[in-house]
């Protein structure tokens, strides 16, 4: 039978699994490779910080999620692909190493969050990308009795070389990999000390590596800043992070903004388990090249999803859903199955929220692209489609089959 393998499990696997086992049941036999157990909706992080959620409610027990559906689970760090022998090399929870071959491989394990890049980030950084640095910034958040507050994303380190195979306006370049969150993450900030009645003992400063929110069109980037200058949030553009102090930040130039509490999207590189594969599968960044079917360039037999693939600008969830739909539609019909395969057009489409004040920012926008489609909407309503994108997710646990029709409303 022909064996898949699925890399990762979160927008990407997750939605790549689950949509070619719903399409070619038990025509292939389809294992997901995850490194944790554990996989947690990412999007409410940010709300966890703020304490309007626990962690527990955003997480998924992939060992019981994906054999109840018909798909195997294991869990293991994946540390290379073997592309040219078609072989996945990765280690076991008790520390051994397994090889495993495949028919296909999927591969969706995410960039890399490249903290390391950022000197004094175990003292003094916070963040909101992973559970446990959630919940770290909550305890900070809780402590935290006023002073000068920095949010931002470090630099994107993205990959350039090879293209992936796909009109060049598809892939622009990016300074940040993703500032939906740290927009979110900011409003959030106004809510929460708003409500602990402090706003006027703290100072917030959200930063950018580039021009702030530079894959939104000029109209939405204005209606950005107008909140800010209502919320009496100031904005700095151009800061590219290089090191976290106990009072202050300090950029690649040396310029420095004070800062007592740092918040910050890491840097974002390729995944060290990538740049460990067979050279010509990646591009200069550790970030796998494809067509518009999300296979390979070079590797025909590979696939890549959301984070992982280069064509994925900026990385977003929306983004990673639509490659894993589209990859597995695309390998139902190589296994017989005739299926209709999504077009790949990227849109940005995310939802800011601030549920402590009842209000979010819907986002929708492709003039990065070239397309002339920009919403940038605040409203009540808006906060519903957050908590029902969050409900969604973990009701389905992960199968976000009816993500075309929530991203629509
Ligand atoms: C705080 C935050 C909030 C966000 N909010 C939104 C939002 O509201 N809307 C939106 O559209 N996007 C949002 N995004 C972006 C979105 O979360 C990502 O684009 C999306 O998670 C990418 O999905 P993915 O499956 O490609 O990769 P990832 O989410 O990175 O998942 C990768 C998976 O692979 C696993 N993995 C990694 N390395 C290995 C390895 N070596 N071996 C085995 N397993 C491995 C990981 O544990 C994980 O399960 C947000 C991002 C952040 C950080």
């Amino acid at each position: 039978m022909t064996k898949v393998l699925v890399l990762g499990a979160r927008f990407g696997g997750l939605t790549a699994a689950y949509t070619l086992k719903r399409l070619v049941g038990s025509t292939a036999e389809i294992k997901v490779i995850n490194q944790s157990r554990f996989s947690y909706f990412r999007p409410a992080l940010p709300h966890v910080a703020i304490g309007v959620r626990d962690v527990e409610e955003l997480k998924i027990d992939l060992a019981q999620a994906l054999p109840e559906k018909g798909i195997k689970f294991q869990e293991g760090k994946v540390q290379k692909i073997d592309a040219r022998s078609s072989k996945v090399i990765y280690t076991k929870p008790d520390g051994s190493t397994e090889e495993e071959d495949y028919d296909y491989v999927i591969v969706g394990i995410g960039a890399h969050l490249a903290t390391e890049l950022v000197k004094g980030w175990d003292q003094y950084g916070y963040s909101v990308c992973e559970p446990e640095f959630a919940t770290k910034l909550r305890e900070r958040l809780k402590d935290f009795k006023g002073g000068n507050i920095t949010i931002g994303s470090g630099p994107f380190y993205q990959g350039h070389n090879p293209k992936p195979k796909v009109p060049e306006n598809f892939v622009p370049n990016a300074d940040s990999a993703c500032e939906g969150p740290v927009f979110e993450m900011s409003l959030m900030l106004h809510g929460y000390f708003k409500k602990k009645g402090m706003l006027d003992k703290v100072h917030i400063t959200v930063y950018s590596p580039g021009e702030y929110l530079s894959d939104l069109s000029p109209q939405s980037r204005k209606a950005v800043a107008s909140i800010y200058g209502q919320l009496g949030i100031k904005l700095v553009h151009n800061f590219r992070l290089k090191e976290v102090r106990e009072h202050e930040i300090v950029d690649e130039k040396g310029n420095k903004l004070e800062s007592d509490l740092s918040i910050l999207l890491p840097p974002y590189a390729g995944n060290p388990a990538l740049k460990n594969s067979t050279p010509d599968l990646i591009d200069d960044g550790g970030f796998i090249p494809t067509d518009l079917n999300m296979v390979s360039i070079k590797y025909d037999n590979v696939y890549a999803v959301g984070d992982s693939n280069a064509l994925t600008v900026p990385k977003l969830g929306y983004l990673a859903v639509m490659t894993g739909r589209i990859a597995a539609q695309h390998l139902a019909n190589r296994l017989g199955i005739h299926t209709k395969v999504d077009s790949y057009y990227p849109t940005i489409v995310c939802v800011a929220d601030n549920p402590l004040e009842g209000y979010a920012v819907s986002v929708k926008d492709d003039t990065w692209y070239g397309g002339n489609v920009s919403v940038a909407e605040l409203a009540a309503v808006n906060h519903l489609k957050k908590e029902l994108f969050t409900k969604y997710f973990m009701w389905t646990k992960g199968d976000m089959a009816l993500e075309k029709f929530l991203a629509s409303w």
